[in-house]
């Protein structure tokens, strides 16, 4: 076992340092020259050249009553908000102005009654930034900044419900159909259900149906003596086999890589070909850092190169307490090898960046930064601007020239 990196009752915990000029550089990474009026440090931007386009299949939004109570949440019980105002005055705008690709935006329902609502302010939001966006793209294209692009769509929603609400199944078929809505968020913390309650077989059975993805925080950590229920007791990776043993033709996702049980939920790949797994939060250098835990870094590497068609980047973005870039910095790093297999790879690398860079590192690389969330939530190559420059149609070309 190589795990302990996160206390089974986690308590507060400060943002970690700001690192050093340019330390997250890499051929993904470029920081800026201007100090961000928000983060009062330089932001990080993913380069023009970067060698693949950049899914963030973990961001969440709310309206800002509930987005505050979240936050007093974090304040007191996790850790501070690094993006609050930034947040505040461009929503997930900041992301794709940073040079992500596109992002897929989370909501979620503690109680019964709201997640209706929930569902509709996500829809709008994901239209007017796909609105806003095919605007801004129109004119670069007739200005001859970018190439002609036919559509271009920079978000994708989740929708959410509270397990055994009344009419949960209409709930979510209107997320599904009227609202376009690309599957469901749920969070085994927050709505005090374990993922394999008997509230939750409508909920699989309607995503099933209209199939369409479930992403669940069903690891046990963060846990948090705040919650109503004692998270460590109400998942397990064992009560999330429960769900793909009944239900293998379900499409689910984990997020955090399972925190804290990376090798059972490791396991459940072997075993479920439709089970996921997501990297938020895992790559922060902030639960644990991987020269503490060099076996654990080890076993992300390994098994990164062997399930790597069901891991998703993901940043978690804004409720985190360190620069958005730092976990691509570090995912990049890992699959290089830096530093004799990540020994000096925490946050950049310092300067043997790249040494030990393969080809088929860089492959899994391309996976979990774009291609598989691509594939989980349906984000097509049209929606990434991708389609014109790949119209080959093979699945296997790569549509950014490698750097190798
Ligand atoms: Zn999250």
């Amino acid at each position: 076992m190589c795990q302990g990196a996160v206390p089974e009752y986690f308590k507060f915990k400060e943002a970690p340092p700001e690192l050093p000029p340019g330390w997250l550089g890499s051929r993904f990474l470029h920081e800026l020259d201007v100090i961000d009026p928000h983060t009062q440090t330089k932001e990080y931007v993913v380069s023009k050249t970067a060698p693949c386009p950049i899914i963030d299949a973990h961001v969440h939004v709310f309206p800002q009553k509930l987005m505050d109570a979240v936050w007093t949440f974090f304040d007191n019980f996790y850790w501070p908000v690094r993006y609050k105002g930034t947040y505040l005055e461009s929503r997930a705008d900041f992301l794709i102005e940073h040079g992500v690709t596109h992002v897929v935006l989370l909501v979620y329902a503690h109680k019964n009654g709201i997640a209706r609502d929930l569902n509709k302010y996500l829809a709008q939001v994901v239209n007017d930034m796909n609105t806003r966006y095919n605007k801004k793209f129109s004119k670069e294209e007739a200005s001859g900044q970018i190439q002609k692009q036919k559509r271009r769509r920079v978000a994708t929603g989740l929708a959410t419900v509270m397990p055994g609400e009344p009419g949960a199944k209409d709930i979510l078929a209107e997320a599904f159909t009227t609202l376009g809505l690309s599957g469901i968020k749920m969070h085994s913390h927050v709505q005090s259900v374990p993922a394999n309650h008997p509230s939750m077989d409508e909920v699989y059975e309607t995503c099933i149906r209209f199939n369409k993805p479930v992403l669940i925080h069903a690891g046990k950590a963060p846990n948090s003596s705040a919650y109503k229920v004692d998270a460590g007791k109400i998942c397990d990776a064992s009560i999330v086999e429960d769900v793909l043993k009944r239900y293998p033709r379900l499409r689910m996702c984990v997020p955090h890589l399972g925190m804290n049980q990376y090798e059972e939920f490791f396991d459940l790949l072997d075993r479920y070909p439709n089970f996921y797994l997501d990297t938020t939060m895992t790559f922060g250098s902030f639960f644990q850092t991987f020269e503490e835990n060099k076996p654990l870094a080890e076993l992300l590497r390994t098994m990164f190169l062997k399930h790597s068609d069901r891991i998703l980047y993901g940043s978690d973005w804004p409720n985190i307490p360190y620069s958005w870039s730092r976990e691509i910095a570090n995912l990049v790093s890992l699959m290089d090898g830096d530093g004799d297999v990540i020994s000096s790879a925490v946050a950049g690398g310092g300067n043997q960046k790249g040494i030990h860079r393969t080809a088929e590192g860089d492959t899994v690389l391309e996976k979990i930064l774009w291609r598989n969330a691509s594939r989980f939530y349906g984000i097509s190559e049209e929606d990434l601007g991708l389609s014109d420059i790949n119209s080959s149609g093979s699945q296997n070309s790569t549509p950014f020239p490698s750097n190798l």
